[in-house]
């Protein structure tokens, strides 16, 4: 290893020469207190800056080992130094004078948000953090100068301060590892006992504004209808309360405006850890939970809908269902066999941003068109056997239609911001209100079965299928799918009377899981290269990528629209999803691996190699993310595949 005195000699050789010559800095510098490594050098000051990380023993640093021993300390750990060093950065006011990304340092700048990031990892030797530079030019030629600025004078003073224990606060250090042990946990505690979802007493849920993501000032603090409060004692903070909301089939009702998509983003953020003051650090969810809404034009490829989808007039079979162009319902429909593949336990749902002839199908509306001219088997129908089958839970906001109150074990009212639980009145009115239809009402002629105890048992195969992969190793997914144990506390369904009334409902298909398998190929539109004088190399074209924020990405040629992949919480994570899906189309696809295999395999991946897995060069480079599995899925799902 060099020294840095040999770095400052080398940066001096090679001032003003042209500046393909910064391509021998490459290598490592030991510097007092830590090692600078080059990783790779850019080729022009134009191009993608260059990479590269220092890295510090734990013996320099001098964090307690009960920091970063263990997950989830050393996740916090991590995000806290991240932090730090991104404090660093920001502060510095230099900017390299010169021509393209001259001078320009970019670290990841994380949010609300607590994920496992390429910038900044701990290992059981010592701390590396990953960071870009551009190396300054004038024109093409080396500014040596105003690269010596950035590694000899803010660098050596920046790293220990960022990194070293001496200089942290060390309360608030202890306080952000206590906190996500805290978090840890509680979702441990939630999946142990039957819960779905946990919200502190006190949390502040609404944000700043559309594009904030921090907490409202002065907002209404949640408060836990009596009925669903729970204690529960956490490891440091000691005894909490809050709403437990039991796995099942859950319903958030309330008039406009008074809070309900509010708690739902509130608790499909609460799949990840929050940071302290962000108001949601004690809102957790079922770290497996899918949002899921329609999404009008989107991708599907040989997806088994027949649950919710069949007999479509074109006579198209819909267990393997393929469009260009879904529509609201179908979309949906999809949404949901590919989140039940990706073995979540808890869908999210909001009526706002789902297809209304999917959710339900009114009783007059029945009546007036018969079962057989109607495809949809609505969400109302399946929601209750998705649980009671699949042990996948169902928490929906529902402001229009009373019609889910009869499938309902949970009924909360959001009443100006604070939730009350109208289950029992909303039972007793059930009566009133039948639902001429649904499984769980529907007497089958001539028996007193319902139909949903006719329902065929899962079969096994079907069941190994949708469960997630054990693969998954030690990366922060876990799932569950036991219903909760005693469903003698659920509230009886109420049944109309459906036996004498003058209209005799007919009754949806049985239930079963689907259970398709979907090759995983390539978009066929492959691009040959061309050469200098325009004729074909015979090699196809490298698939470059172009992120777009947590909209979306390109890959080669092909946008992937992600904008409604709705818990993709940062651009890292897209950064991290576009990579995944470049390495499964040049390294994954061979015409029999499935999409789920693919998925699968990715997450074994980062399980067992980290980001370094997705490297041509087998380093790790900065401004990842990690994504969850079923974010995985959801973006291999949206590729269009031929
Ligand atoms: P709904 O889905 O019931 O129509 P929203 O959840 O969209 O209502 O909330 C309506 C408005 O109220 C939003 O602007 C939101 O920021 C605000 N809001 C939500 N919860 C609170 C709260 N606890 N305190 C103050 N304002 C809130
Ligand atoms: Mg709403």
């Amino acid at each position: 290893m060099k020294t840095s005195q040999q770095l400052r000699e080398e940066l001096s050789s090679i001032d003003r020469r042209p500046y393909p010559a910064y391509k021998s800095l490459a290598g490592e510098y030991r510097f007092p207190g830590y090692i600078l490594s080059i990783d790779h050098v850019q080729g022009d000051p134009f191009a993608a800056p260059s990479h590269l990380h220092v890295r510090l023993g734990h013996d320099t640093c001098g964090f307690p080992a009960a920091y970063y021993q263990n997950e989830p300390a050393r996740t916090a750990l991590e995000d806290y130094l991240l932090r730090r060093f991104c404090d660093e950065v920001r502060q510095y006011s230099f900017r390299a004078h010169g021509s393209g990304k001259s001078g320009l340092i970019s670290v990841s700048s994380p949010g609300q948000e607590i994920l496992k990031r390429s910038s900044l990892e701990i290992t059981s030797r010592e701390i590396i953090a990953r960071f870009h530079v551009g190396f300054p030019a004038n024109g093409r030629t080396i500014n040596a100068g105003e690269l010596e600025k950035i590694l000899f004078d803010f660098l050596p003073r920046a790293v220990p301060h960022a990194f070293l224990g001496k200089y942290q606060d060390a309360a608030k250090l202890q306080a952000q590892i206590f906190l996500m042990e805290d978090q840890a946990f509680l979702r441990e505690y939630l999946e142990r006992n039957g819960y779905a979802a946990f919200v502190k007493d006190g949390s502040v849920l609404p944000r700043e504004s559309g594009i904030s993501d921090r907490p409202m000032a002065g907002a209404v603090p949640f408060k836990s209808p009596d009925s669903l409060k729970i204690e529960i004692t956490l490891p440091h903070k000691g005894p909490i309360t809050g709403m437990g909301l039991k796995r099942g089939v859950t319903l958030i009702v309330g008039g406009g405006y008074h809070g309900k998509s509010t708690l739902l983003d509130a608790l499909q953020m609460a799949v990840y850890p929050h940071i302290a003051g962000d108001g949601r650090e004690y809102v957790v969810t079922d770290p497996s939970a899918v949002k899921l809404r329609s999404e009008d034009g989107r991708f599907v490829r040989d997806v088994d809908v027949s649950m919710f989808i069949r007999g479509l007039p074109s006579g198209k079979d819909t267990t393997r269902f393929s469009t260009l162009d879904a529509s609201g319902s179908t979309s949906q429909a999809a949404g949901i066999i590919e989140a039940i593949e990706a073995g979540s336990t808890t869908f999210l749902m909001d009526e706002d941003t789902s297809a209304t002839n999917f959710m339900v199908r009114d009783a007059f509306m029945q009546r007036v068109i018969a079962r057989e001219k109607e495809p949809i088997t609505p969400f109302l129908e399946r929601a209750r056997e998705l649980y009671e089958n699949a042990g996948i839970s169902t928490i929906l906001v529902a402001g229009s239609s009373g019609a889910f109150f009869h499938i309902a074990d949970t009924v909360i009212q959001m009443d100006s911001y604070v939730p009350v639980d109208i289950t029992a009145k909303a039972k007793a009115l059930c009566p009133e209100f039948p639902l001429y239809t649904g499984t769980f009402h529907t007497v089958i002629p001539g028996t007193t079965q319902e139909s949903a105890v006719s329902a065929p048992a899962l079969p096994e195969a079907a069941h190994g299928q949708s469960q997630p992969a054990s693969s998954r190793g030690s990366v922060n997914l876990k799932t569950s799918r036991q219903p909760a144990e005693d469903s003698s506390q659920r509230t009886r369904v109420s049944r109309p009377p459906a036996e004498g009334s003058s209209f005799a409902p007919d009754k949806p298909s049985p239930f079963a899981l689907p259970s398709n398998r979907r090759v995983m190929t390539k978009d066929g539109a492959v691009h040959i290269q061309k050469n200098y004088y325009g004729r074909s190399t015979g090699r196809p074209e490298p698939l470059k990528i172009r992120v777009n924020g947590t909209d979306g990405f390109s890959l080669g040629r092909q946008d992937i629209d992600l904008r409604y992949v709705e818990q993709i919480t940062d651009a890292e994570q897209m950064e991290a999803l576009a990579q995944l899906l470049k390495y499964t189309v040049e390294r994954l696809v061979d015409g029999k691996r499935t999409v789920k295999d693919c998925a699968d395999t990715l997450w074994q991946l980062l399980s067992t190699k980290g980001f370094a897995a997705l490297s041509d060069r087998g380093e790790t480079s900065a401004g990842l993310a990690l994504p969850r599995y079923q974010e995985i899925l959801s973006c291999l799902n949206r590729y269009r595949r031929d």
